[in-house]
């Protein structure tokens, strides 16, 4: 194996940077000609891609995003996209493939590993819902953004005796609603995996209102059926319900574009070096992950298409500590 390239898809992380450039440098330390692909899968198919040199990745460690881009592609779900992305490698001589991304983006890897591609996935999204790690690229990251809007947002919240709604990303997955949560002292957590009615929501914050806390924050994850604007609507039409006086704050994109914390520099980092690695050692159709604090790898056909499943005893914490 000479050459090489690696990609990033689906939703942007904070940390893909530094994966890409542990991808780079591992390579080149390992004999290998590394190729950036441009916008995921998209780029793949058009054979948009350039040599990379370790210089070509230094000063993006700390940076968020993908200087390399990424994209949500269609045409790479059907097999004419495959087959065109496959063709395009074996005319450059690329003889794998390195994805840094999500679920979706697996699904797609392990849909070119089945057609006979050699492919490596890393896992990478804000979610942490990739099956096989216990923690993804950028959840960290993520995570940390949604604290520091709570300390915010609770400073206000004391000052004004007011209530605070604040909805995270995270269309099916409340990992970091529920982390962020826990993190930031939330009264109430609200997740697509386990929902709550807004009679109960609005209950538990009456609650802390009674009990005289100075103000209370709900944490609602966008994909949960009662999301902000649901519980938003619910509180103005029953005005007493919640006792305090609500804002609202969607954040939205602002948690994709953080910097990277130390964790997912170093995660990357593992997990862009395990990439190659087990390339090199001649695994294939495998997603690099964290297990135990050791880099592993579980074949792309266990990780493909399912979601990794959120410990509800930590939502269980958050109620506890709530009281
Ligand atoms: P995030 O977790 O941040 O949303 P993701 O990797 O899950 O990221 P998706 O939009 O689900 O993001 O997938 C990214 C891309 O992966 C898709 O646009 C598509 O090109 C490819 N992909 C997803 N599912 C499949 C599939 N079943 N077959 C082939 N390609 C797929």
């Amino acid at each position: 194996m000479n050459k090489i390239a690696v990609l990033t898809s689906g939703g942007d992380a904070p940390g893909m940077n530094a994966a890409i450039r542990a991808v780079v440098r591992t390579g080149i330390s390992a004999g290998l000609d590394v190729y950036g692909v441009r916008n995921g899968y998209d780029g793949l198919i058009r054979g948009q891609w350039g040599y990379l040199s370790r210089r070509d990745v230094g000063g993006i460690l700390h940076t968020g995003g993908t200087f390399l881009g990424s994209a949500r592609c269609e045409e790479f779900y059907t097999l004419e996209g495959r087959q065109r992305a496959i063709e395009q490698m074996n005319a450059q001589g690329i003889e794998a493939l390195v994805v840094i991304g999500g679920n979706g983006s697996q699904t797609g890897s392990y849909e070119l590993h089945k057609m006979g591609f050699p492919v490596v996935g890393v896992a990478s999204t804000i979610d942490n819902d990739l099956v096989g790690t216990d923690i993804t690229i950028g959840v960290d990251s993520a995570i940390n953004v949604a604290l520091e809007a709570i300390d915010r947002l609770k400073t206000t919240a004391a000052s004004h005796g007011r209530a605070f709604l604040l909805e995270t990303m995270g269309r099916k997955c409340g990992y970091v609603a529920l982390m962020a949560g826990i993190a930031g002292g939330a009264e109430v957590v609200v997740i697509p995996e386990q929902e709550i009615p807004p009679e109960e929501v609005a209950r538990e914050v009456r609650a802390a209102y009674d009990r005289g806390k100075s103000h209370a924050l709900i944490v609602v994850a966008e994909g949960a059926k009662n999301n902000a604007r649901r519980l938003d609507e619910h509180f103005a039409a029953h005005p007493d319900a919640i006792g305090y006086d609500l804002r609202v704050t969607i954040l939205g994109h602002v948690q994709r574009g953080a910097d990277p914390t130390a964790s997912d520099r170093l995660l990357a980092t593992r997990l862009g070096e395990g990439a190659v690695r087990a390339l090199v050692d001649g695994q294939r159709g495998v997603l690099v992950g964290l297990r135990g604090n050791r880099v592993t790898t579980t074949p792309l056909e266990e990780v493909a298409g399912r979601q990794k499943v959120i410990d509800l005893e930590l939502l269980e914490l958050a109620r506890i500590m709530a009281k």
